[in-house]
């Protein structure tokens, strides 16, 4: 396990250097994240490069045996440049330009900034490329965040058009797959597509699904096309990889950046407690980007600019915090950042150290920590969460119905935490699967509301039924080509067979219509929409209500199942509470055979290993909550905790934001 900072020796007198490195060293900080935003110091005017401080501060830090992990600073252009190109600045829907005066405001479509980008990493390369001191490398710094995401300029515009243009190959067939026939949207020619701004009647779902797709993909070549320059003069042997933001943004597919990316890479911020869920998912989505360890090149060192209930981590919190993301798979954990910064917009961002270089609290904490790690971590290295349950999160669907959302207000998102924070209270390791993989390994595969019908994913989840495996599918599923236009046949398209219903039409309604899923006794409302099936070849688990009377389509199939070999697939047909999603999840659990942790909940965190090698299963258990607790052993079992060799039998005593890695 490796333990990095982030370091901005441009904000620090050079005499500090020295002082910051052996501090480093003494807290057992292998690596440093230098670069990152320094390009006004690494070119102060257009063409003059000054690489000479940034080599005589690597030279420092390796003077204490410290490798860096570079950066490039492209996430911060210099205000010259602005300057020069005012053109750089994004520009939204309604045409309106950003201005210059923060960070990530250039438009990554933009041919200046891209040239200027160009120039800058390939001299950052050449400087320090086969320097034996880097260690690897950081593209960018959070792409796409602040809602940067999305720009509809005209350089966006330009290269939209060849991005079609190599995906159609021609207008006619483009005109054909988007069917622009309807209110006249036929082109001619390539030049006359519009970027999707804003208009009357939004835009054309099949344009708007493709522009989100153009997007995300200008960030994966933005990267690619540095990683590219970086590997001219270092080769491929050093990690390149850029610090992702998870579903912190919705505008970047990110297990299409994690396939350019060297290893996965994310900026943890757990806060507070009460965003378990929301940690425990970035760190497993983060590791399923590529289905192994991964780094977390910020990890929050103190309270943050994010608004919470208490901003100020708890003693305890920020060593539990870090023991979390190395039980998920982090393998190295590099804190944000060496010192708190002592001007600019977030010089209330705290580091590990004081502004006034003063070591605290904090710190004696993250020191403690770092040593802990450094000393435990053989324990777990080489384990990954075992997850027997696989989440899809399909891109496509998700922008698809944000493109067009069916006259509801239909929240993919929303749906895809809850499914998750529902595994996770029961204390079951999840990976986050794109929608083209292998479904090996799970006993469980949930797609929530899978709008977009797959013909192979389809025949992949029939095999996976008939093998045994459970499936759950919620609604509207099956409605969509992949270029967000009805499908050939009616939803739910080519998952009919493999759930056993077909699809009579659906309701929709603005929040809670009155319709409901009727369960024995419990009433659950229905949100936004349901679907009116009939069964084929499955059996019926609930059926709609109404509040008040009768609709006519009360009574017919609101949960169905379909039983196959050993397998079964569940279909929820309407949008509802977490409290019925709860209640198919349980379902659906106890069909794959996958049971409920004991010790889990919502603020216990229980996470069970994949070790190869080992006779007996390890199980990290995390208590995030500020008192202690005493878990319940059951009898005649032993537990022995491979952090402290204490064996346990009876209860469990966990301290106030406690971390235990159990044996047994
Ligand atoms: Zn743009």
């Amino acid at each position: 396990m490796r333990i990095g900072v982030a370091y901005y020796p441009d904000y620090w007198p050079e005499e500090r250097w020295p002082e910051d490195a052996r501090l480093m060293r003494e807290t057992g900080i292998d690596l440093v994240r230098v670069g990152e935003f320094a390009w006004s110091r690494l070119e102060p005017r257009r063409g003059e490069y000054d690489m000479g401080w940034l080599d005589r501060a690597i030279g420092v830090l390796a003077g204490e045996g410290l490798q860096v992990i570079l950066c490039t600073p492209t996430a911060a252009p210099p205000t010259w440049l602005f300057n020069r190109h005012p053109t750089m600045m994004p520009e939204d829907q309604e045409g309106k330009k950003w201005f210059t005066g923060s960070r990530r405001h250039a438009c990554v479509n933009n041919r200046p900034y891209r040239r200027y980008v160009r120039r800058i990493v390939r001299e950052m390369a050449r400087v320090f490329g086969n320097r034996p001191q880097v260690f690897g490398w950081q593209i960018d710094n959070e792409l796409g965040c602040h809602g940067s995401g999305r720009c509809y300029c005209g350089d966006c515009e330009q290269s939209f058009r060849e991005w079609l243009k190599r995906r159609y190959g021609t207008i006619a067939r483009l005109n054909k797959l988007w069917g622009t026939a309807f209110w006249s949207q036929e082109f001619g020619d390539w030049h006359l597509i519009p970027a999707p701004r804003r208009t009357p009647a939004g835009a054309h779902p099949s344009l708007a699904l493709d522009y989100e797709r153009f997007t995300s993909a200008s960030y994966r070549d933005f990267f690619v096309e540095q990683r590219e320059l970086i590997e001219e003069y270092s080769g491929t042997q050093k990690p390149i990889t850029t610090n992702c933001m998870g579903i912190g943004t919705t505008q970047i597919n990110q297990f299409e950046l994690g396939s350019v990316v060297e290893v996965a890479a994310y900026d943890n911020y757990p806060i507070a407690a009460e965003r378990l869920n929301d940690t425990a998912l970035q760190l497993d989505l983060t590791r399923s980007a590529k289905g192994r360890p991964f780094w977390v090149l910020e990890q929050q060192a103190g309270t943050t600019l994010i608004r919470t209930n208490h901003g100020q981590p708890r003693p305890g919190q920020l060593r539990l915090w870090s023991y979390q993301a190395a039980a998920r798979g982090a393998e190295l954990v590099s804190y944000f950042r060496w010192r708190t910064c002592p001007a600019g917009q977030e010089m209330h961002w705290y580091g590990m150290l004081d502004a006034d270089g003063s070591l605290k609290r904090r710190y004696e904490e993250l020191k403690q920590t770092v040593e802990e790690l450094k000393e435990r971590a053989h324990h777990w290295e080489g384990a990954l969460p075992d997850a027997k349950v696989g989440l899809l999160l399909d891109y496509d669907c998700l922008w698809g119905l944000g493109a067009e959302s069916m006259g509801t207000d239909l929240d993919y998102l929303g749906q895809f935490c809850a499914f998750y924070g529902l595994l996770r209270r029961r204390g079951l390791a999840v990976d986050v699967l794109m929608p083209n993989r292998e479904t090996e390994g799970y006993q469980l595969i949930i797609a929530p509301m899978q709008v977009v019908g797959r013909p192979r994913l389809a025949q992949r989840w029939e095999e996976f039924v008939a093998g045994g495996g459970t499936l759950l599918v919620t609604a509207p599923a099956g409605y969509r080509t992949e270029h967000n236009t009805w499908l050939a046949k009616s939803p739910p398209g080519p998952y009919a067979d493999v759930l056993g219903v077909e699809m009579e039409e659906h309701d929709t309604f603005i929040g809670d219509g009155g319709s409901r899923v009727v369960m024995g006794d419990e009433e659950f409302p229905v949100e936004g929409y349901c679907a009116i099936v009939e069964t084929k070849d499955a059996e019926v688990l609930a059926k709609y209500g109404a509040k008040f009377g009768q609709h006519f389509y009360s009574a017919t199939p609101a949960i169905t199942r379909r039983a196959c070999e050993q397998g079964a697939a569940y279909f929820l047909a309407a949008v509802s509470t977490t409290e019925l999603y709860d209640r198919v999840v349980a379902m659906a659990l106890a069909n794959a055979g996958l049971e409920r942790h004991r010790w889990s909940s919502e603020s216990v965190e229980v996470i069970p290993l994949r070790a190869p090698g080992r006779r007996s299963p390890l199980t990290f258990v995390l208590n995030h909550a500020e008192e202690p607790r005493a878990l319940a052993i059951p009898n005649g079992v032993t537990y022995r905790d491979v952090l402290t060799k204490r064996d346990y039998s009876g209860t469990l005593p966990l301290d106030e934001f406690g971390v235990v890695l159990l044996e047994g």
